[in-house]
């Protein structure tokens, strides 16, 4: 049973991305009493489903693991993975939290050996890699995990899959009869920071995402350059495998469109540059990168990073707004259709593959939220006096790169401290 000590002047982190992780560790060593919750097994959120991230292209185990040394470091807070929260009564400085923890079926003295791993049989999507590959269901959520321990997918509880993981283990650390619970516990101030999600690429029906194999996400090309990922580290087409020199990117898939997201989401501009530069470094010379755009929006200090693209000349870029993609049947090419809006000449380009910078929309739908929050017209969490002592952290208040989301988040943790103070202040 997860028993959880926390006062008034506790403060509530929600969502272990890198705003989360940032907020909770900017409290913690300010002094105060964290508790993180992370819906997943596995503390990271999609920075750590990023092949590099821009602008330094380092990869992101580099950012993580100084947070994970300081968070381990740290006796301020406790992490609480595979947790949501279900409801939050109260106002600022006096909230009550209640918290629904899935059964992980792995208790802490898992050592991550993988012997349950080579024990079972059944495979399953893993989400991680955003469904492209499948996985056991005895798994490490992947290799940089923090905790570093595994999991039991639920779907082979009571089969003999779930006996062989138990037997497998030997040191005790698989517990089978672990159920769902609900813990209830106080709270000063909440940071929501539960991030954003790639908007649902196959409702651009005229891109055909759910039609074509060789049509793919930004996501999904970040998982495929990672050597642990579907096509360990290979740029090729899923269609037939074959090497994929020649990729174009579509901007503003599903953004600034009065049919899906009407904002734009200000990171797939960089995005897409950032990835022109994995199409080089697979196939150096041989690379061909074609950006289908409408502007760039390529965000302040980053522009040099621009710049560096457009000198880069496996690099083309088309001004216009795709107007749809076809297939050629016999080559799996899909083939770009619209009208060039520099020299209007109507264009019908073929490619080994597309990829679609796609959107960035709030992971929490509004009307989600298990409080009142204010959210303005894209779902994002607005600052507003009315949220009390709720204040959004990174991607739930805006789509935001790294910097900015970090930056946010320990805005975010100051202001919770301050409400905090002020109930110490108050109760001393
Ligand atoms: C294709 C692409 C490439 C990108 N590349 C870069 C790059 O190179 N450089 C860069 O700076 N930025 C990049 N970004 C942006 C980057 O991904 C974001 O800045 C970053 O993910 C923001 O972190 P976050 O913590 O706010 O949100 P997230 O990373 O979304 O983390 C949110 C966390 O909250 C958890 N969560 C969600 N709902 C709940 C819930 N109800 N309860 C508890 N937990 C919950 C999630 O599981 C997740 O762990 C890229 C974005 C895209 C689309
Ligand atoms: S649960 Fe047991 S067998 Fe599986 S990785 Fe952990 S210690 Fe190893
Ligand atoms: S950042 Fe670029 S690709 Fe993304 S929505 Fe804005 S303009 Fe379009």
């Amino acid at each position: 049973m997860v028993e959880v000590v926390a006062t008034d002047q506790t403060i509530l982190v929600v969502g272990g991305g890198i705003a989360g992780v940032t907020a909770a560790l900017e409290a913690a060593e300010c002094g105060k009493q964290v508790i993180l919750l992370e819906k997943n097994p596995s503390l990271g959120g999609r920075v750590s489903q990023l092949y590099k991230y821009f602008p330094k292209l380092c990869h992101p185990a580099c950012g993580m693991e100084i947070n994970l040394r300081r968070l381990k470091a740290n006796r301020n807070v406790r992490v609480i993975t595979m947790a949501e929260v279900t409801e939050v009564s109260g106002d600022a400085g006096n909230y009550d939290v209640t918290i629904k923890i899935a059964p992980r079926y792995v208790n802490e003295k898992c050592t991550a050996c993988g012997e349950c791993e080579q024990a079972v049989e059944a495979e399953f999507d893993d989400a991680f890699h955003y469904n492209l590959k499948k996985r056991k269901g005895a798994y490490l959520p992947h290799k940089m995990a923090y905790p570093q321990r595994y999991v039991l997918d639920p779907n082979i509880i009571g089969t003999e899959d779930a006996d062989k993981a138990k037997a497998a283990c030997k040191y005790d650390a698989i517990d089978l009869d672990m159920q769902e619970q609900t813990v209830q516990f106080k709270a000063g101030a909440i940071v929501w920071a539960t991030g954003w999600r790639p908007y649902d690429a196959a409702k651009i029906q005229p891109y055909g995402y759910d039609r074509y194999a060789n049509v793919i996400t930004s996501v999904e090309l970040e998982r495929m350059m990672d050597p642990f990922g579907p096509t360990g580290g290979k740029l090729v087409r899923p269609s037939d495998g074959k090497e994929a020199k020649n990729v174009a990117f579509i901007q503003c898939a599903g953004s600034r469109d009065q049919n899906h997201l009407k904002h734009c989401s200000r990171i797939c501009c960089m995005a897409s540059l950032k990835q022109t530069t994995y199409v080089r470094e697979q196939y150096g010379d041989e690379a061909q990168s074609s950006v289908y755009y409408i502007d760039i929006r390529a965000i302040d200090r980053i522009d040099d990073f621009y710049q560096k693209v457009q000198e880069d000349e496996t690099v083309t870029f088309i001004k216009s707004k795709v107007a749809s993609i076809t297939e050629d049947k016999e080559t799996g090419n899909p083939i770009l259709n619209g009208v060039d809006t520099e020299g209007y000449n109507r264009y019908s380009n073929p490619h080994d593959l597309v990829v679609l910078a796609i959107g960035m929309e709030p992971s929490v739908p509004a009307g989600d939220f298990p409080i009142k929050v204010v959210v303005n017209d894209n779902g994002f969490i607005e600052q507003d006096e009315s949220n009390g002592a709720i204040f959004a952290a990174g991607c739930s208040s805006d789509a935001l790169d790294v910097n900015r989301a970090v930056q946010n988040a320990t805005a975010s943790a100051l202001r919770a401290i301050q409400v905090v103070n002020r109930v110490a202040g108050t109760e001393g």
